[in-house]
């Protein structure tokens, strides 16, 4: 390796929320060893969630809450808008879109997910598919316009964008492919009334409709959907979910399979590179091998793979929850949440529920809190000892 390149005891590719978690978890081990961040983001790392929710919704919450102080906090060396496009395994290096070489000792792929976008103009800045801070200023932007806002997508960026933005008096209208808002998620009992709330809410549902295309057409954007049907709006959203950012990996030949394999260590096919978060495919001891795209995941395995780089030989065994809130209505889950799953759902009164999803043995595979706090550990036993009677799963979580 050339002496002028800069090299990093430790190298993360990616500024998120693993990236923050990791550094962490290699000072709770390592207090000298050098920590190096490459991010294509502008900004440094912050709480993604807190952009389609808290931001909006809690007059308290401003921005300065929402960095993670990761710099501060672990004196990692953060270099910003730093776009990596190849790793080097044999060198250990990597090499960045500005012509740069940073090298590594340990490298750490946290590079997350990327949204799914549907066709439409080039460049049109008022068509956003909501990702990162700096889409959180453009909507904030756009929606102070005062124009009509289209969203895209009855999933959780959809949902909490929408509900986010009727909450903030924007005229807003949600085209989702369900009859019923979350209808693939819920039972239909639970699906109601989470339409309901965004009935109650001001947003103007178009349910049953995909959108196959936005055009524009002078100052108004026209979203084409599959039945021929255009609607127009001044700005539109897409939340369509998102693939997780695995082109390094797969060019590195690292091993792949839905995301990026690891062990119960985090780490690779090459002992020398980790990866963890949304991109890691990791074998989750209640769940499986599985890939998680949540906060609850990042955070934990974050620090869980910044101890292994430093040197933790403690296998990682943290089994995620993930939540949405919406309305003032918060829901968390642990497993499998769809609505084919044979859900049992037991109705705890006061707008509570909890809803067990099942195999086709009848052994639950997920559950789901709905305004029920406190349950996460006891949601993790259920998935754990697999009972198939009925009246034993209604009586686990109360
Ligand atoms: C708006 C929003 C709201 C959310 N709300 C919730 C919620 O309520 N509940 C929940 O459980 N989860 C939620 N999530 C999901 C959660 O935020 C993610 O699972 C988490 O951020 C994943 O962390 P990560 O570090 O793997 O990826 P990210 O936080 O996405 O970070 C990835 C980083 O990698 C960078 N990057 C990518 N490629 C490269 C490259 N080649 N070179 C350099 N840098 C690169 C990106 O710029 C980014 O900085 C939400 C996500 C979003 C977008």
């Amino acid at each position: 390796m050339s002496e002028d390149i800069a090299t990093f005891d430790y190298l993360i590719v990616g500024g998120g929320m693993v990236a923050d978690a990791a550094a962490r978890g290699i000072r709770e081990r390592d207090t000298a060893g050098t920590i190096g961040i490459l991010s294509a983001d502008s900004d440094e790392p912050y709480t993604r969630p807190a952009l389609s929710k808290k931001l909006w919704t809690d007059p308290d919450f401003t921005w300065d809450q929402v960095p993670l102080n990761t710099v501060a906090d672990t004196g990692a060396e953060l270099r910003v808008d730093t776009l990596v496009t190849r790793i080097d395994r044999f060198g250990r290096t990597v090499e960045t879109a500005d012509g740069g070489v940073v090298g590594y000792r340990r490298l750490l792929l946290a590079t997350g997910s990327a949204p799914r976008t549907i066709p439409a103009p080039d460049g049109d800045d008022r068509v956003l598919a909501f990702r990162s801070a700096e889409d959180y200023r453009r909507l904030r932007e756009l929606a102070a316009r005062g124009g009509r806002i289209l969203v895209v997508g009855g999933g959780y960026i959809g949902t909490e964008i929408a509900a986010a933005l009727a909450q903030n008096g924007v005229d807003t209208e949600l085209i989702f492919p369900d009859a019923t808002l979350g209808a693939s998620q819920f039972p239909p009992a639970l699906a109601e009334r989470y339409q309901a709330m965004f009935t109650d809410g001001g947003v103007q549902l178009v349910p049953g409709r995909r959108v196959e295309e936005i055009r524009a057409e002078g100052n108004v954007l026209h979203a084409v959907l599959d039945d021929g049907e255009e609607r127009v709006a001044d700005a539109v959203v897409v939340g369509l979910g998102a693939d997780p950012v695995v082109g390094l990996a797969a060019d590195a030949e690292l091993a792949l399979d839905d995301g990026v394999l690891v062990d119960e260590h985090l780490i690779t096919s090459d002992r020398s590179i980790w990866a963890a978060g949304d991109i890691a495919a990791y074998p989750d001891p209640i769940l499986g091998r599985t890939r998680v795209e949540h906060v609850d995941n990042a955070n934990e395995m974050g620090e869980a793979v910044g101890r292994s780089m430093a040197g933790e030989e403690t296998p990682y065994t943290h089994t995620p929850y993930f939540y949405s809130q919406v309305f003032g209505t918060r829901w968390e889950a642990v497993g499998t949440v769809d609505a084919t799953k044979d859900p049992l759902t037991v109705d705890l009164g006061d707008d509570r529920a909890v809803v067990y999803y099942r195999d086709e043995t009848g052994a639950p595979i997920g559950v789901l809190l709905w305004n029920v706090a406190d349950a996460r550990d006891r949601a993790r036993a259920v998935l754990v000892d697999r009972e198939t009677s009925e009246q034993a799963l209604r009586d686990r979580i109360r």
